[in-house]
């Protein structure tokens, strides 16, 4: 049996974290959303295959049990004790350690895959219950619609659609380890974006409310690593967006603009200055999940 799982980066429109848990881990409060811009997932199952393989078209990334992808598969075949063996072929169109959730996404893809393929018959909520012991943003991914996440990326609260504008997203030439960011929060001196706010604008269908509310709480630190980031914004400012902001702990920018035109004009402005831009909308994974 196979099947191909269509896996979407994600943008935070608000992150902020109000503590840190004892084990460590920070407590979230996050506006997230998918963006059409998406690896391919590719699973194959057959009783012929043995353990767990992945592929991918990069050259660089991990394809043992280091893989996102390959945990995911490994979570499910250990729950429920399954002996068939599966392949995964990936097409990364996602940036790597670039804050999009491009590793997250791949194994909510392979548990939303598996789910079909080995007919387990787990709810999304199930499914993103098993994804948080892989990562904390598997579970909203699990999702891939707009919604407030909290808790530890657990709790997910979908939100109305948004309304319809456009991204530019931009990614630095360095990459930052979430986890050296994560690190360097120091909870006295953090400032709070206003996250309800933000979900306030999201239900009125108000984009200017949105853009004026947005924040993100890692952002100063992951600045003091690459001042690129400042650079984009500006540049995307002085071109014309509503907002400019860095998703999840960097250190991709990504630009929000009403108009289509004026994305273009931003993206023109862009490219020569990062090698890797884009322009996307965001998108939802709902539709795809009506039919099943
Ligand atoms: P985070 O969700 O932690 O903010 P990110 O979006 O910044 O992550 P990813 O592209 O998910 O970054 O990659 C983070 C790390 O995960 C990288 O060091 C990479 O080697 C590893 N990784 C494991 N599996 C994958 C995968 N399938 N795709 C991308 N990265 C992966």
């Amino acid at each position: 049996m196979d099947i191909l799982e269509k896996a979407p980066a994600k943008i935070n429109l608000c992150l902020d974290t109000p503590f840190r848990h004892l084990d460590g881990s920070p407590e979230w409060r996050m506006v997230m959303t998918s963006i059409d811009l998406s690896d391919y997932v590719h699973i194959e199952t057959s009783s012929a295959l043995t353990g767990i393989s992945i592929e991918t078209d990069t050259g660089f990334l991990p394809s043992d049990h280091r893989n996102l992808a390959y945990k995911a598969a490994k979570e499910l075949q250990c729950l429920f004790n399954i002996s068939e063996g599966v392949h995964i072929n990936i097409k990364k169109n996602i940036p790597v350690a670039a804050g999009l959730g491009g590793g997250s996404s791949d194994a909510a893809a392979v548990l939303r895959g598996l789910n079909q393929v080995w007919n387990l018959k787990l709810s999304l909520c199930e499914l993103a219950k098993i994804g948080l012991k892989i990562d904390s943003d598997v579970p909203f991914c699990v999702y891939s619609k707009t919604a407030l996440v909290e808790g530890k990326g657990e709790l997910i609260t979908p939100l109305d659609e948004l309304p319809p504008f456009w991204l530019v997203v931009a990614k630095p030439h360095e990459s930052v380890s979430t986890p050296s960011i994560l690190k360097k929060i120091s909870y006295e001196k953090i400032e709070h974006p206003n996250v309800d706010n933000v979900v306030a604008g999201i239900k009125k269908g108000n984009l200017a409310e949105i853009c004026k509310w947005m924040g993100n709480a890692l952002e100063p630190i992951t600045v003091k690593e690459i001042s690129e980031i400042n650079k984009i914004k500006q540049k995307m400012y002085d071109f014309g967006v509503q907002a400019a902001q860095m998703s999840g702990s960097g250190p991709t920018v990504f630009g929000v603009c009403a108009k289509y035109s004026r994305a273009q004009h931003v993206y023109n402005s862009l490219k020569g200055f990062c090698n890797e831009v884009y322009i996307v909308h965001p998108c939802s994974l709902e539709k795809s999940f009506e039919h099943r």
